[in-house]
């Protein structure tokens, strides 16, 4: 028995799947105290889409602690959140003509998510907001309810609402248009549906199964916002910072989404950090409204800043993560052919792709025989049926096969023989 077994709670989760004492992390490896090294395929839930103690990164911070720079600043202004701005503005709002108010919110994904909801609700003065079938907000109430996970929901322990669920992006098949559904609802003055303040959705549904919403979709989704005048909200906590292959995972779309929340690899560097990104008119806050202690982590404004100005400012670094996008699709969609025989299915786009395999119990499989062999991947989906690639995006791409050569071992192991055979 460790002290994680007689001390922690029930609660913990990935350190089930990875029952090691983890000690350092190098780029995108993750090395235990007796110094096994295990490729990193997780990256923080997607959190460290720069790998682990990037060096320039860690030389700005640990410069930064060195010359006593603010460690917590409340909400107030600092030379670390002044450089942030500049950079975030320079190198990602500026280029893409996108004009957008910072409020800098509590350093979880949830806060963020809690605040775009209140400010959509206070400032349409609707209750209702719309959201889809498998999607993830995060896991305070308010974030919770437009969560569809029943696992997260159940432990709520008040009633979820305020929420209107419809269905995702290929939630009905490939045919289908779920945002005439949507439109339908809305013009039907008897549907039931209250006048939502908002849709909020993710491009690519992180734990949700990796599902990618079609372009089209998208589009779609924002014509519909626009007839009936509601906000859309993308929630691009997981996609967002380049996992999609551009900054923001809804650029190739075109879509202007009215307000965006962003947070895990937002610092870069794995420290909490989280903003809510408002369209000027909308930024009807009083002061303080929603506010929190831990708005102003100086150490996470040092990285995040020097993060965009290593890797944004300008196309070299997306180059190399679409490069690797590549190599992952490639390998993916090999074995879905190999495995396949329907049993296998490519997700995602960008670097965050994964297999759905028959059900949760395979995938986990699949994920134990990885950890067992060197690697560390989770699975996500409605089931757990979905094995997710997040590897780190500049992970050298030698280290990516490395890693994919492994999955693919584990794939080949646990999918039942027959289908190997078929395939063959
Ligand atoms: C992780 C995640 C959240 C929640 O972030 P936390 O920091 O865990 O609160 C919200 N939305 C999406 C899309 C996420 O992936």
């Amino acid at each position: 028995m460790t002290i994680f077994d007689t001390l922690e709670s029930e609660v913990q989760s990935y350190a089930r799947s990875f029952p090691v004492e983890f000690a350092r992390a190098e780029g995108s490896y993750l090395i235990t105290r007796d110094e096994t090294a295990y490729i990193d395929f997780l990256a923080g839930a997607g959190s460290l889409n720069y790998g682990h103690n990037h060096p320039v990164l860690q030389e700005a911070l640990v410069d930064y602690i060195k010359s006593n720079g603010i460690t917590h600043g409340l909400d107030m202004h600092t030379s670390a959140k002044k450089d942030f701005l500049h950079h975030f503005n320079e190198f990602i709002l500026k280029p893409r003509s996108m004009e957008y108010m910072v409020q800098f919110t509590g350093p979880t994904g949830a806060n963020a998510v809690e605040a775009a909801l209140k400010l959509a609700r206070k400032t349409t003065g609707r209750t209702n907001v719309a959201s889809f079938t498998n999607g993830f907000h995060g896991v305070t109430l308010g974030a919770l309810a437009v969560t569809g996970n029943t696992h997260h929901r159940g432990a709520s322990g008040v009633t979820l609402g305020g929420t209107t669920r419809v269905p995702f992006d290929g939630y009905l098949g490939e045919d289908y248009d779920t945002t005439e559904y949507l439109d339908k609802l809305l013009s039907d003055g008897s549907s039931g549906i209250d006048h939502p303040a908002a849709v909020i959705v993710e491009t690519i549904q992180g734990e949700g199964g990796l599902n990618a919403a079609r372009i089209e979709w998208l589009q779609n989704l924002e014509a519909v916002c626009r007839k009936y005048d509601l906000l859309l909200i993308v929630d691009d906590i997981q996609a967002g910072c380049g996992r999609s292959g551009t900054f923001f995972s809804f650029e190739d779309a075109g879509i202007k989404p009215d307000i965006i929340t962003l947070s895990k690899s937002l610092s870069g560097y794995g420290l909490p950090f989280a903003v809510t990104l408002i369209r000027p008119d909308l930024d009807q806050w009083e002061p303080g409204e929603h506010n929190g202690t831990f708005r102003g982590n100086n150490h996470a404004f040092v990285t995040a800043a020097a993060a965009l100005k290593e890797f944004w400012k300008d196309d070299e670094f997306l180059v190399g993560v679409n490069e690797n996008a590549k190599i992952l699709h490639h390998r993916l969609l090999e074995m879905t052919l190999k495995y396949g025989n329907g049993s296998v299915t490519g997700r995602g786009r960008g670097m965050m792709q994964g297999i759905a395999v028959e059900n949760g119990e395979v995938a986990g499989r699949i994920c134990k025989t990885c950890f067992e062999n060197g690697l560390i991947i989770e699975t996500s989906g409605a089931d757990d049926e979905v094995v997710k690639c997040l590897a780190p995006l500049n992970i050298p791409s030698e280290l990516l096969i490395k890693g994919l050569d492994i999955l693919e071992d584990a794939v080949a192991r646990e999918i039942p023989a027959p289908n190997i055979k078929a395939a063959e």
